[in-house]
C-alpha cells in the first residue's frame, strides 16, 4: 500500500521575504523526510504528522511553537489539532500559552482527555495533569517577535501598530500523510494571526477548517486568514471534494476557488487522498510545502 506525507509552513505574502521562504522550505523538507522515514519502518500516519509538525514547530521562522506571533497583549496563545482518520477520533487546543509543541499535547487530549477540545486555562491545567512539558514564553519567542516582547515589557502603552508594522501574517504548519496500512492523519498548529486579540481562536484547531482527517476519502490541512477559512470550513470541503471523485490535487484547487469567490479569503490548503496521491494549492504570494510517497525523494514547492 502506498505511503505518502505533505506538509506545509503556511499561506501569506512570503515573497517580501525570501530569506524566510527559504528557510521555511528547508524545514518542510525535513519535516516530510522525518514523517516519510516514520511511514517507512512502519510508523503510523498519527506519529507521522506529529513528528513532522514538531519539527516545523521548532523552526524559528514559522508562526507555530518556537516563532509564535504574539496578540495584542504581547503574549504568545497557541492552536493546534490533530485528527485519526481510522476513527475520526481528534484533539485540539486553543490559546494555550507555555507549550513548546502544542501538537503532542493536542494529541494527548485526544489520546487521554475524554474529549476532543480544551482551550486555554482548562487545557494548560489538563497539560499539567498528565506532566505534559510546560516551557518558559522566552523559548518560544526569536527574533523580531522577541524583540517586539521586550520591547511592550519595557514600555507596555507602546502603539502596536508602529511596533508591528510592514509584515503580514505567515508561518502556520501542517502535516497530512497516509499509511501502510491506510490510515490517515492530519495535523494542523499555529501561534495564529500577529495582533490578535486574547483569546481569539482562529480556523487551525477548528475540526473540518484547520484540518479533517477520513479513511475513506483522504485528509487536508489549511492555512491563512482564519476568518475567512472557516466559514467554508475549507479542510472537510476538501475530503467531501475528493469522496466526489476529485483527484487530491484538484480537489485542493477547487477549495482554494471556493475560497476566493464566495468568502473573498487568501490562504492555502494540503491533501493527500486515500489512493496516496498529493494536493496543495494557495492562492497568496507564496505556501511552502515538501512531501514524499513512498521512498522516492522529497519534493518541495513554494
Ligand atoms: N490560519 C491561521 C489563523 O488564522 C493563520 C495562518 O494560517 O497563517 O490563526
Amino acid at each position: 500500500m502506498t505511503q505518502a506525507i505533505i506538509v506545509h509552513g503556511g499561506a501569506g505574502a512570503w515573497k517580501l521575504k525570501e530569506g524566510k521562504l527559504d528557510e521555511a522550505i528547508a524545514a518542510c523538507e525535513e519535516a516530510a523526510a522525518a514523517g516519510r522515514k516514520l511511514l517507512l519502518e512502519g510508523g503510523s500516519s498519527l506519529d507521522a504528522v506529529e513528528s513532522a509538525v514538531c519539527i516545523l514547530e521548532d523552526c524559528p521562522v514559522l508562526d507555530a511553537g518556537r516563532g509564535s506571533y504574539l496578540n495584542r497583549r504581547g503574549e504568545v496563545e497557541m492552536d493546534a489539532i490533530i485528527m485519526d482518520g481510522r476513527t475520526l477520533s481528534l484533539g485540539a487546543v486553543g490559546a494555550v500559552q507555555r507549550v513548546r509543541h502544542p501538537i503532542s499535547l493536542a494529541r494527548r487530549v485526544l489520546l487521554e482527555s475524554g474529549h476532543n477540545f480544551l482551550v486555554a486555562h482548562g487545557a494548560e491545567a489538563f497539560a499539567d495533569q498528565i506532566n505534559f512539558p510546560r516551557c518558559d514564553v522566552s523559548e518560544l519567542l526569536v527574533g523580531e517577535e522577541l524583540e517586539r516582547f521586550l520591547a511592550l515589557q519595557e514600555n507596555p502603552d507602546y502603539d502596536l501598530e508602529t511596533l508591528f508594522s510592514g509584515e503580514g501574517n505567515m508561518g502556520t504548519v501542517g502535516a497530512v500523510a497516509l499509511d501502510a496500512e491506510g490510515n490517515v492523519a492530519a495535523a494542523t498548529s499555529t501561534g495564529g494571526t500577529r495582533l490578535k486579540l486574547p483569546g481569539r481562536i482562529g480556523d487551525s484547531p477548528l475540526v473540518g477548517s484547520g484540518a479533517y482527517a477520513d479513511n475513506w476519502h483522504g485528509g487536508a490541512s489549511a492555512t491563512g486568514y482564519g476568518e475567512d477559512l472557516m466559514k467554508i470550513v475549507i479542510s472537510k470541503s476538501v475530503c467531501d471534494y475528493i469522496a466526489s471523485g476529485l483527484s487530491a490535487q484538484l480537489a485542493c484547487h477547487v477549495a482554494v476557488q471556493l475560497l476566493t469567490e464566495r468568502v473573498d479569503g487568501r490562504g492555502g490548503v494540503i491533501a493527500v487522498d486515500a489512493r496516496g496521491r498529493i494536493g496543495h494549492a494557495h492562492n497568496t504570494a507564496a505556501m511552502p510545502v515538501a512531501w514524499a510517497v513512498d521512498d522516492g525523494a522529497v519534493h518541495s514547492a513554494r
